[in-house]
């Protein structure tokens, strides 16, 4: 079977009540890059924090975190671009990724495109209320064709990310007009918890996702889980062909035992893979499988 790529989504915006592990520093988020690489990741995505876990935007933290990475592996780079806190326009948006490319120590290796918009407010679902009302991820076509330009420009992959079926329909869309290069990858996004903005997280919810990527491009996917415990899904994933996405930003995985570290994670889903046959991707085979320059 094709090896499985996974990717350690270590962060996003979670606090820290349930696990403490979850890095906010850039010397954390470095220290995590190393030890989820020796774990089996090749794809490594972040976001900027401040030390008590604010979101930070500062473009110097993004620089600063990403030399770091580099130096201590060659782990593929999928930094965030804070879209959500950012608003803006898409010169404004990109700004960040333009002051990483200048520098070859601080480059990233992908760049994100969600390729749609939706609603990202808050759910409560012991009360059965939302805590946030205006919260919207705005991302206009015009927009997404920049980022598709300036992601092409510099040669970096274009990370697609899928939230519902109407993103994989623009996805294809964004195709046949060449686009986006293939071959492309893309997260598809389940939510479960305090966040409704995603399919949910179950077998069906999953199929509704794969069942609309198109068969005739060279699109592969990875799943993730925000907010949802994405273990429940991952055999299913593996033996589908899919790839992985998972780490302690989108939940803490007490389940694991104690309050494991993102590298815990990565190691159980490396075990899974490995039992039901399926090898892990180094970097340089992440590469290939999705055709981006040997380093
Ligand atoms: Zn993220």
């Amino acid at each position: 079977m094709n090896k499985i790529i996974i990717e350690a989504r270590v962060n996003e915006l979670a606090g820290r009540e349930e696990n403490p592990n979850v890095p906010f520093t850039p010397e954390e988020i470095i220290r995590d890059s190393k030890e989820c690489y020796d774990a089996g990741a090749s794809v490594f995505h972040f976001h900027g924090r401040t030390p008590t876990g604010e979101p930070e935007h500062d473009p110097a933290f993004y620089l600063e975190t990403i030399a770091g990475i580099r130096e201590q592996s060659p782990i593929l780079i999928n930094p965030t671009l804070g879209y959500v806190a950012h608003g803006g326009d898409a010169k404004e948006r990109f700004e960040a990724v333009e002051q990483m490319m200048q520098n070859p120590a601080t480059e990233p290796h992908f760049a994100p495109m969600d390729v749609g918009s939706v609603n990202v407010d808050w759910w409560d679902p012991e009360n059965n209320t939302y805590t946030s009302t205006d919260l919207v991820y705005e991302n206009s076509t015009e927009t997404l064709l920049y980022f598709a330009d300036r992601t092409k420009h510099h040669g970096l992959k274009q990370y697609l990310v899928s939230w519902n079926i109407s993103f994989t329909r623009q996805i294809e869309a964004f195709m046949k007009m060449g686009v986006i290069t293939e071959p492309a990858i893309v997260l598809l996004c389940m939510t479960d918890g305090t966040s409704l903005s995603g399919h949910p997280g179950t077998p069906e919810g999953l199929d509704a996702h794969t069942t609309f990527i198109p068969k005739d491009r060279n699109l592969l996917w990875t799943a993730m889980n925000y907010k949802g415990n994405l273990l429940l899904l991952t055999e299913k994933v593996i033996k589908e062909g899919g790839h992985i996405s998972i780490g302690l930003g989108d939940y803490p995985y007490l389940e694991l035992g104690g309050t494991p570290r993102n590298a815990d994670v990565i190691a159980k889903v490396v075990e899974q893979a490995r039992s039901l046959g399926r090898d892990v991707a180094t970097v340089e085979e992440t590469r290939e499988i999705l055709g981006m320059k040997a380093a």
